[in-house]
C-alpha cells in the first residue's frame, strides 16, 4: 500500500512520520510519500491533504493538476483524508473568507465550513475528543476551521462544543484538528484500515 501526502505546503513531514508509524503498528509493509507533482497521487492507494494555509495549497494543487488526481482517487473509493486546511479543501461549501480569497475547493464532502472558526484568542489548543470509531483522542487545533452544517450523506465523527470537527463521507474523512501532531497514530491506522476494507 502506498499513501501519498500532498506536500506543496504545510505539516507534510509529520503526516509521513505518522503514516510510517501506523504501518509499523499494523505490521504492514507500506510506503508513505510526499508529492508536489502530478503522477504520484494517481499511483497511490490513499491520499492525505495536510494542514497549512488552504488558499496556498489550493493554488498549487490546481496549478499542478494534483487536484484532478485527488478527485479521481476519491471517486475510485480509495481513502482520502484532509486535516485542518485539508478539510477546507475537501469541502463543497466555503465561507466568506473562501470566496473573498477565491480559494478553489475539491467539492468532495457535502459540508459547510467556517475558516478560523475558533477566533484569535484560541489560536491553538488541545482537547480530548471522542472520535467515533477511534475513541478518546488528543486533538490539537491550530487556527482551525469548523464545520457548521453537513449534508445527508455525511457522518459526524467528532464534535467540540457547538461545532462539528470530524466528518466521514464514504471513503473521505475530514478533521479540523491535527492527528499528525500527536504521538497517537490511531487515526492514520484508521485510514490504512479503510483501504484494507476493515472499516
Ligand atoms: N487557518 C488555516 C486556513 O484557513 C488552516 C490552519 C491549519 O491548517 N492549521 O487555511
Amino acid at each position: 500500500m502506498q499513501v501519498a501526502v500532498v506536500g506543496v505546503q504545510g505539516d507534510v513531514e509529520e503526516h509521513i512520520i505518522s503514516v510510517r508509524k501506523a504501518f509499523e503498528k499494523l505490521n504492514i509493509n507500506g510506503k508513505a510519500v510526499a508529492t508536489r507533482k502530478r503522477g504520484v497521487v494517481s499511483e497511490s492507494d490513499a491520499v492525505i491533504l495536510p494542514g497549512g494555509e488552504s488558499t496556498t495549497i489550493s493554488k498549487l494543487i490546481f496549478r499542478e493538476g494534483i487536484s484532478d488526481e485527488i478527485i479521481q482517487l476519491a471517486e475510485d473509493g480509495k481513502p482520502v483524508m484532509g486535516t485542518c486546511a485539508g478539510l477546507i479543501l475537501l469541502s463543497k461549501h466555503g465561507d466568506e473568507q473562501v470566496r473573498r480569497t477565491k480559494t478553489k475547493l475539491l467539492n468532495l464532502m457535502d459540508i459547510w465550513i467556517k475558516r478560523n472558526a475558533f477566533g484569535r484568542q484560541r489560536e491553538s489548543f488541545q482537547v480530548e475528543l471522542n472520535v467515533r470509531g477511534i475513541g478518546k483522542f488528543p486533538a490539537v487545533f491550530i487556527r482551525a476551521p469548523a464545520i457548521t452544517k453537513v449534508g445527508r450523506d455525511v457522518e459526524v465523527i467528532a464534535e467540540y462544543g457547538e461545532f462539528i470537527v470530524g466528518v466521514k463521507q464514504k471513503n473521505v474523512v475530514g478533521l479540523a484538528f491535527h492527528p499528525e501532531l500527536t504521538e497517537d497514530t490511531r487515526i492514520h491506522e484508521y485510514l490504512i484500515k479503510m483501504y484494507e476494507g476493515e472499516i
